[in-house]
C-alpha cells in the first residue's frame, strides 16, 4: 500500500506526514486550516478538500487531531471519512484519545466493513522530526500486519498491545506515570532547595539510584535553568488526565494521585501556565514553599 491519506498536521501530524513522503508513500493531506497543507504540497503531497474527499482516494487514512471530538467528527461528522470509505480501507488514528471513544468510532466503522486501529505515539515533535516516535498500536492483528511497514516510517518502536482502545489504555498508563514522576521530582527539589542543599548536586547524587528516570533526566536539567518552554503542554496533558480519569471511573477504577495531578495542573491553568511545558509544573511547588530550584 503505497498511498496514504493523512488528516490534522499540527505540531506532531505536519512532521510525520512529512517523514512520509520522504519515505517514498504517495500522500493526500487534509487539515481544516488550509496553510497547514502547503508545506505538504510543496514536498510533493496531494491536496485533500475533506475527510470524506481523502478516503475515497485511498485505501489507508491516517489521522492525528487533539481529542476525541475532533477524531469523531472528522471521521463520522458530514464530509468525514466514513462518507467516502470503501470496503476494506484501514484508519489509522493516532490521535490521543478517549479508549472508548476509540472503541465507539471503530463500531460505526465496522458496520461498512472499514477497519480501525488505535495507534498513539510517545516522543513529542522532536521524535515525530526524526521519525523516532514510540508508537503504542490497539485493534486486529491482520489490520496490524498491513500497517506495520508505514508506522515504521514514523516510529522506533511500533508495538502492538492488544485490541482497539487498547493503544489510547496505554498511552493513559504513560501519561499519569509521566505526570506523578514530574510531581515527585518537583516536590523532592523544591524540598531540597529549601533545606539549603544545591538542587543540581541532589540531581547528580541520584540520578544513578533506583529514583533515576527518564523524566528526571528530561526534566531536572531545564526546571535549574527555569526553561518552560514546550514541549508537551500542560494544557494537553490536562486533557490526557481528564480522558484517565473519565476512563477510570467508568471502569471502576479509582486513581487518587492522577486526581492529584490535574488538580495542580488546574492551579497551573489558573495561573496562566497552560501553554508551559509539563516540567512547569515544579512552578506550583515553588510559589507554595517560596523557593526557587535554579542552579546547574
Ligand atoms: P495540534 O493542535 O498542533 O494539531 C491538530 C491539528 O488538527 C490542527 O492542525 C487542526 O487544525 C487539525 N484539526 C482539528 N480538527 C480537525 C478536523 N475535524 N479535520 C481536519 N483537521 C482538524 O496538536 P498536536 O500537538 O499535533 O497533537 C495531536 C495529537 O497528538 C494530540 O492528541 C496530542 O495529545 C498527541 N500528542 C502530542 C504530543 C506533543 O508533544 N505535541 C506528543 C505526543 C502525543
Amino acid at each position: 500500500m503505497k498511498k496514504i491519506g493523512f488528516i490534522g498536521l499540527g505540531i506532531m501530524g505536519k512532521p510525520m506526514a512529512l517523514n512520509l513522503v520522504k519515505a517514498g508513500y504517495e500522500l493526500t493531506v487534509y487539515d481544516l486550516v488550509a496553510e497547514r497543507m502547503e508545506e505538504l504540497v510543496k514536498a510533493g503531497a496531494q491536496r485533500g478538500s475533506s475527510g470524506k474527499d481523502v478516503a475515497a482516494r485511498n485505501e489507508v487514512v491516517i489521522t492525528m487531531l487533539p481529542n476525541s471530538p475532533h477524531v469523531r467528527e472528522a471521521v463520522l461528522g458530514p464530509n468525514g471519512v466514513l462518507e467516502g470509505a470503501r470496503p476494506g480501507m484501514i484508519l489509522v488514528d493516532m490521535s490521543s484519545i478517549a479508549p472508548l471513544a476509540s472503541q465507539e468510532i471503530a463500531a460505526k466503522l465496522r458496520e461498512k466493513n472499514v477497519a480501525m486501529l488505535d495507534a498513539p505515539v510517545s516522543g513529542g515533535e522532536p521524535k515525530a522530526i526524526a521519525g523516532t516516535l514510540a508508537i503504542m498500536v490497539g485493534g486486529p492483528e491482520d489490520t496490524f500486519e498491513q500497517v506495520k511497514g508505514i508506522l515504521a516510517a514514523l516510529g522506533s518502536s511500533v508495538t502492538r498491545v492488544g485490541e482497539i482502545g487498547s493503544g489510547n489504555v496505554t498511552k493513559l498508563a504513560n501519561q499519569i506515570i509521566v505526570a506523578l514522576n514530574i510531581a515527585g521530582m518537583s516536590e523532592a527539589m523544591v524540598l531540597a532547595t529549601k533545606a539549603g542543599v544545591n538542587p543540581e548536586s541532589v540531581f547528580q547524587a541520584i540520578r544513578g539510584g533506583l529514583a533515576g528516570s527518564a523524566v528526571l533526566d528530561a526534566k531536572v536539567p531545564l526546571a535549574l535553568k527555569g526553561n518552560f518552554q514546550p514541549g508537551f503542554r500542560i494544557e494537553l496533558h490536562i486533557k490526557d488526565l481528564a480522558n484517565a480519569l473519565d476512563t477510570a471511573h467508568e471502569l471502576g477504577v479509582p486513581v487518587p494521585l492522577s486526581s492529584v495531578a490535574m488538580e495542580i495542573m488546574q492551579a497551573l491553568k489558573t495561573d496562566g501556565k497552560a501553554g508551559d511545558d509539563h516540567g512547569g509544573i515544579i512552578q506550583f511547588y515553588e510559589q507554595l514553599a517560596k523557593v526557587q530550584v535554579r542552579g546547574g
